[in-house]
């Protein structure tokens, strides 16, 4: 068995035994049990996040994993998350946690592509996989060895530990009818989707979430992403621009992580890492869950309230994948790894996505039609 596989399952197999453990474990294990915890330190952590608190799901992924290590420790492990700025600003925490200022932080890789570009494989792709292909790269496809690879020369180990699913495309002031229009136009956009973005003649910036509102109702920005109906109402982005576009071609589906200190990391027992690896994976899916129960509704109050929803014109889908495209050729070129990377996640997208073609695709679009 690989040791990707050995961790999945130990990761499945710790929160199964979690919830068992109440019912059935108690009586035969209490004695080894209570042995071992005994001898397991107790620690304090920090989390340092990309988020505000108000955004209760994707905060609240960060906040799932700290209650969850508590309880699975006996409350010997406990980790405080914190929201963006209150130790360190919200697009630093690969930093804070490179250079131990804190333990651990929850955030997106593409945050920090100015380090190593390769990091966009972590969170999303343009025109890339779905929250469910993403989480099977990851998994099956050599997708966390690659992530782990890339965060070593971080000092980092990262895991999966939360997904937005599709994203919206966006708030914009004006109505968007053609590549024309994107010209010069102001727009909040992270990652390679930004870079595109700019290819397409946009004047991209990067803004933590927090930030977006103001930036985009005073008019220092033009047009604003942040990820899909229910973050967006919760950040008010539809009292600052009406038009709302779709799809997120640039974050078909973003993964959130957890990172954590190397060293710090190798100090932990076993059982704190495996706890950690099974905390993460639950964020992982119950952010999902989240978000894809709670968007429709979302979406609805937010036309009811008067937000012009619009999918973009097709003239513009097609530049933005033919510029994808072109921007994966040029990076692949500039840099060795990312070419390496690029090419083994391309084979798995067009694998992944013939089988969804024929097992998702067309019961979704009958489905859909019906
Ligand atoms: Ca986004």
């Amino acid at each position: 068995m690989k040791r990707r596989q050995i961790l999945t399952n130990t990761a499945i197999g710790l929160t199964t035994g979690a919830i068992l453990g109440a019912c059935n474990q108690t009586t035969n294990n209490q004695a080894n049990s209570t042995a071992q915890s005994s001898d397991l330190p107790n620690l304090k952590w920090r989390m340092v996040t990309s988020w505000p608190k108000s955004l209760d799901i994707i905060f609240g992924g960060a906040v799932m994993i700290c209650d969850q290590v508590k309880e699975m420790s006996g409350g010997r492990f406990t980790i405080e998350p914190y929201a963006a700025g209150e130790i360190v600003p919200g697009l630093e925490v690969l930093d804070a946690v490179q250079n131990g200022t804190v333990e651990c932080g929850h955030t997106a890789s593409y945050y920090y592509i100015g380090k190593n570009p390769s990091l966009a494989f972590g969170t999303t792709m343009p025109f890339g996989l779905t929250a469910q292909q993403q989480n099977a790269w990851f998994e099956h496809g050599g997708g966390l060895e690659t992530m782990h690879k890339l965060y070593s020369d971080f000092n980092i180990i990262n895991f999966p530990a939360g997904n937005t699913g599709a994203q919206m495309g966006g708030w914009f002031k004006k109505q968007i009818k053609s590549v024309g229009d994107l010209q010069g136009l102001k727009m909040r956009i992270p990652g390679l989707g930004g870079k595109i973005m700019a290819q397409l003649g946009a004047n991209v910036q990067v803004l933590p979430g927090g930030e977006i509102f103001l930036a985009l109702d005073r008019g220092a920005i033009d047009a604003a992403e942040w990820v899909g109906p229910y973050d967006d109402l919760q950040l008010g982005l539809n009292k600052a621009a009406s038009f709302y576009y779709y799809p997120g071609w640039w974050e078909p589906g973003a993964t959130l992580e957890l990172q954590v200190n190397l060293s710090q990391w190798q100090k932990l027992p076993r059982e704190y890492q495996a706890m950690l690896k099974a905390a993460a994976a639950q964020a992982n899916l119950t952010m999902l869950a989240l978000y894809d129960g709670r968007n429709g509704e979302a979406l609805q109050t937010l036309v009811s309230e008067g937000t012009q929803l619009m999918p973009f014109p097709v003239e513009i889908m097609q530049a933005a994948q033919k510029a994808t495209s072109e921007l994966y050729q040029e990076q692949g070129t500039q840099d060795a790894t990312f070419g390496q990377i690029y090419q083994q996640w391309d084979q798995f997208r067009q694998q992944v996505r013939n089988w969804n073609s024929i097992n998702e695709l067309s019961f979704t679009s009958f489905v859909a039609n019906g």
